[in-house]
């Protein structure tokens, strides 16, 4: 699969919070397999840059910056790279962030951040893409959930009840649109090495992880990229764990 850039057939991938850490893994695999990358982020243009030079050593892309929580701004945006890009038929919803703290002392604030991006992230996006990928009759979307959306975490029942939501979403999602091709899959990472968990204590929680290390980006990256495969042609609905083990 080769992207030409001035080709608006070629296959194509949105990817949110693309600009750093996960995300930009995303966007590097991608590229490196053929796809155009559309790399969404919220505020860090410098990264996003960086991330998009990167991209056009194997492919090519475009910022497309917009904050996911904001209804109108992601649904004229997905509307704009949706017209322009005939091949754009595979999204990647990993824009996240954590407001860590134990549930009785939460304030407000930490619970709807973290609630209006991950599940009205989830709704912004994957609506209006999936109206495209349901008249192109196909597409693939890969949400990046969590080992807490899974198990629940001490100190993240904000962030744990968001990534379980985004399962349930997927899975709710997939039965839908299963039959006109469009396959609705979901990442669970665990702690993988990133601006998010730079101050998760490193030696404390290691001992945690049956593989004893952290994860690296590019090794959920790889199973996005499989997941958007036709090596995944017959997965749909499934709940991928990249988590070396911890569960
Ligand atoms: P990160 O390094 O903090 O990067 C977060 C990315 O999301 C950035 O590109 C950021 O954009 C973008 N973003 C945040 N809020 C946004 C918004 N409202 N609209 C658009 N973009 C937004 O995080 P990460 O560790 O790579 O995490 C990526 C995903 O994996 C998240 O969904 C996270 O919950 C999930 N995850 C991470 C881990 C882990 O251990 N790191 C484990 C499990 C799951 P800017 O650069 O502009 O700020």
């Amino acid at each position: 699969m080769t992207a030409q850039p001035s080709d608006s057939s070629a296959p194509a991938v949105l990817v949110t919070g693309g600009s750093r850490g996960i995300g930009r893994a995303i966007c590097l695999e991608l590229a490196r397999c053929g796809y155009k990358v559309l790399i969404n982020y919220l505020s860090n243009e410098r990264a996003a840059r960086e991330t998009l030079d990167d991209v056009k050593e194997y492919s090519d892309g475009e910022l497309v910056p917009f904050d996911v929580m904001d209804r109108e701004a992601a649904a004229s945006s997905v509307q704009r790279v949706v017209d322009s890009h005939q091949g754009l038929t595979a999204l990647v919803n990993n824009a996240g962030v954590t407001r860590d703290g134990l549930f009785a002392m939460m304030k407000p604030d930490s619970w709807d951040t973290v609630m209006h991006t991950t599940l009205d992230g989830f709704f912004n996006v994957t609506r209006p893409m999936l109206k495209a990928m349901i008249r192109r009759r196909g597409g693939g979307i890969v949400s990046i959930s969590s080992v807490s959306g899974m198990v629940g975490n001490r100190g993240q029942v904000n962030y744990s009840a968001a990534k379980a939501g985004l399962i349930g979403a997927t899975q709710a999602l997939s039965r839908e649109v299963g039959r006109l091709g469009i396959r609705v899959n979901v990442v669970a990472p665990g702690l993988i090495e990133t601006d998010m968990t730079k101050d998760v204590p490193r030696d404390s929680i290691r001992s945690m992880i049956p593989m004893a290390r952290f994860g690296r980006a590019d090794e959920v990256a790889r199973t996005v990229r499989f997941l958007l495969s036709d090596d995944a042609s017959y997965i749909t609905g499934a709940v991928i764990p990249v988590t070396g083990g911890m569960a």
